[in-house]
């Protein structure tokens, strides 16, 4: 029977209803779905040995005939335990295999028949014969296989993840029917030029390749997805992905920006007040920006750099450029906190150039959430809020969103349905690979601030057990009696029922005891901002010793004097997280330091504490984060609107990538509309959904 590969996956044969909530549940609804459901694993059953020649331990395929079946009660004692045991033979020897508590199988197996069996063989008990213990079994004869033996063993077998109640044998057979059924009436929508160019092979031979691979194909290939077919299929989901980044970009690149004429005159007035000079890389990224923002065509760029290596300066100076050219500019952070830092940074040095500098975050706004105008401010710092609600600009030219990795092609989106079209700069600490730079914000330009300000030491962590810890005190007192400040990170605020987890505010009280001649101070995201803020301004002062707090501190917040850390319950957090954590020390000249204490702690959370000792680097801490768990996880894809990835891999495929990329870009740049390829369009449209609007209107 043929299909359409729209059809729901219940009309195949052999599926129905139930099978079909299954089925839902592994994200199968059409037949399409099913043909990208791709095996995570591949097995060679293909060779068959001879029983004689066995050996222990070893994982084969045996084809024989049945001599005999039937349930044993081996122990009299338990008369509850019951094994199915079959005998076969072929003509060099006898092959045990038990089943247990499985009499259904009786009914099955009938002396006579061939069959082929596929496990690890084993000694038999008190004896020097073979058996296999629940093998995967198939009848030579079973007739409606279609193609006998050929689907379950005697080949190379795909192995699918099942889901409870659909067994490996089922769903494979289901998959079966639907690359014979539907394979062949797939259309190809990459344009036949690009195919042929790079030589990939034909869709069609790729999905059945995939599912049931030809016997000429190599099992390691396979097994880590880079045979030419997994191939085909990963170059077509990084293709559509990158078309719809080119679409969206050449969206924006026909739309007029702003042409800015930055004359220097508070940018040159700022660096002469700076205490420091900028390094190469900081004026680097400079440069690109300011050419950007004199180009017509509306910026997009987003600069990375890891923590401490100098943003937040970099950002200010884009500001500046954007006041000195006649417009308002607008710096967005991602929480209260550091939106209020930055507003505590900059306001000084900008108020004495003269410029006015407003602070809106959600608190100081009123209830109603009123239309908010900017008041004639030259620079206006907040949270998020500043672009989704009601807040009046009145000549916004430029957005820097500082830390925010996660604000991808969607929010931008947004500013633009305000009407606004000002130049964009995204700032992130979070390294990202290339490779996923390239996906997530494969619409930008970017720049990377590869190089620390000058006289920063590495950060020196340790791993301490939970036995170890009374080590702790005397190095606070230590750091302490140098001047210097330090911060103690909690998982948690305060203590619950639900957790044993160390707390924020028990902390706080015991260091509070311990340290009576020190002041301790406590900061949480469940505080007030303008208690927050005092919190922060008094710690950044020097007026608080030691600081007790949960993530709040997480991202950007900058106190140079504070040289120790010290994260409790270390193997609760994430590499990142821990890596933006670590970040707030070693901000100054001086030696900082980094403890990682842990209570009692996982295979992965070791993993994830070696790294944070063995290095500083955001670039290796980011690919050791990216291998343990994953693009999808690590940067939160769905928030960010870009499509899930079902079949590439962007490690493995990171140079299908690049020349997907490439292929898709020229594309976009001869025909942005996809008139000429219909059927590409569609494909793209279904795979970006609503996302992309830009492209149907284009
Ligand atoms: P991040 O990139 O993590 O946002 P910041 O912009 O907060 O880093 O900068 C970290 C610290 O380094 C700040 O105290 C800042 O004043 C200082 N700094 C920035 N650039 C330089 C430089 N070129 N030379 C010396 N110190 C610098
Ligand atoms: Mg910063």
């Amino acid at each position: 029977m043929n299909h359409d590969a729209a059809a729901p996956i219940r009309l195949v044969k052999g599926v129905g209803p139930q099978r079909a909530r299954l089925l839902e549940r592994l994200g199968i609804i059409t037949v399409r779905d099913a043909l990208s459901y791709l095996p995570f694993r591949y097995e060679d059953r293909s060779s068959p040995g001879k029983i004689a020649s066995l050996a222990y331990d070893e994982v084969t395929t045996v084809t024989g005939k049945v001599v005999a079946a039937e349930v044993v009660t081996p122990n009299p004692r338990r008369r509850g335990l019951k094994i199915f045991e079959l005998t076969v033979s072929d003509e060099s020897g006898f092959l045990k295999a038990k089943w247990f508590n499985q009499q259904f199988l009786k009914k099955i197996f009938k002396p006579g028949q061939t069959v082929v069996l596929y496990g690890t063989v084993k000694r038999t008990y008190r004896g020097a014969g073979f058996e296999m213990l629940n093998p995967e079994y198939e009848f030579l004869d079973e007739e409606d296989a279609g193609d006998p033996g050929q689907i379950h063993t005697g080949r190379i077998v795909p192995v699918y993840r099942i889901t409870e109640g659909l067994s490996q044998k089922q769903l494979r057979s289901i998959m079966h029917t639907v690359v014979q059924g539907a394979a062949a009436s797939v259309a190809d929508s990459v344009p036949a030029g690009i195919v042929r160019r790079l030589g990939l092979p034909g869709l069609q031979e790729s999905l059945r390749n995939v599912h049931f691979p030809a016997p000429s194909l190599s099992l390691e290939d396979l097994n880590r997805g880079v045979s030419p077919y997994h191939q085909r299929l990963a170059f077509d989901e990084l293709f559509t992905l990158q078309l719809g980044l080119a679409a969206i970009k050449k969206g924006e690149v026909r739309e007029k920006g702003i042409s800015f004429s930055p004359d220097g005159r508070l940018t040159g007035a700022l660096r002469e007040r700076l205490p420091f000079t900028l390094t190469g890389a900081q004026e680097r990224v400079i440069r690109d920006i300011l050419s950007d923002m004199r180009s017509p065509v509306p910026m997009s760029r987003l600069v990375q750099g890891d923590v401490g290596s100098g943003k937040t300066i970099v950002a200010l100076i884009a500001l500046l450029a954007a006041v000195e050219s006649g417009y308002q500019a607008a710096l967005m952070a991602p929480t209260e906190i550091l939106a209020e830092q930055h507003y505590i940074t900059m306001h000084h040095l900008v108020e004495e150039l003269g410029m006015k500098v407003l602070l809106l975050t959600g608190s100081k706004r009123n209830r109603k959430g009123d239309v908010i105008a900017s008041d004639g401010a030259d620079i206006i710092i907040g949270t998020h809020a500043l672009i989704q609600e009601g807040v009046v600009f009145e000549k916004l030219g430029l957005v820097v969103i500082d830390e925010q990795h996660r604000f991808g092609v969607l929010q931008r989106a947004t500013l633009k349905k305000k009407g606004l079209n000002p130049d964009t700069l995204l700032m992130t600490a979070t390294p990202i690979p290339r490779t996923m730079a390239l996906t997530l914000y494969g619409d930008l330009d970017y720049s990377i601030i590869d190089e620390l300000p000058p006289r920063r030491s590495p950060v020196i962590t340790r791993h301490i057990p939970e036995k170890q810890k009374g080590c702790l005190y005397p190095l606070i007192e230590d750091e302490v009696k140098k001047g210097r400040q330090v911060y103690v990170v909690y998982p948690v605020i305060e203590e619950s029922e639900k957790t044993t987890l160390k707390d924020a505010l028990t902390g706080w009280e015991a260091f509070r005891m311990k340290f009576p001649h020190l002041t301790v101070g406590l900061i949480h995201g469940k505080m007030k901002t303008a208690e927050k803020e005092e919190v922060m301004h008094s710690f950044k002062e020097g007026r608080i010793g030691l600081l007790v707090s949960t993530t709040v501190i997480e991202v950007g917040v900058d106190v140079p004097n504070a040289t120790l850390m010290i994260i409790i319950h270390a193997e609760r957090f994430g590499l990142a997280q821990l890596h933006q954590l670590r970040g707030r020390v070693g901000r100054g000249s001086s030696q900082s330091h980094c403890i990682l204490l842990s209570y009692g702690i996982t295979e992965d959370a070791r993993k994830r504490l070696e790294v944070m000792v063995m290095t500083n680097d955001g670039f290796r801490i980011a690919e050791e984060d990216l291998a343990i768990r994953g693009p999808g996880e690590m940067f939160g894809t769905r928030q960010s609107g870009i499509p899930d990835l079902r079949i590439a891999n962007l490690i493995r495929d990171a140079r299908l990538l690049e020349v997907a990329r490439r292929e898709a870009f020229s594309l976009i740049e001869e025909d942005s509309s996809l008139r000429d390829f219909p059927l590409l369009r569609k494909t793209l449209e279904d795979f970006w959904g609503k996302r992309i609007e830009m492209v149907k209107t284009a």
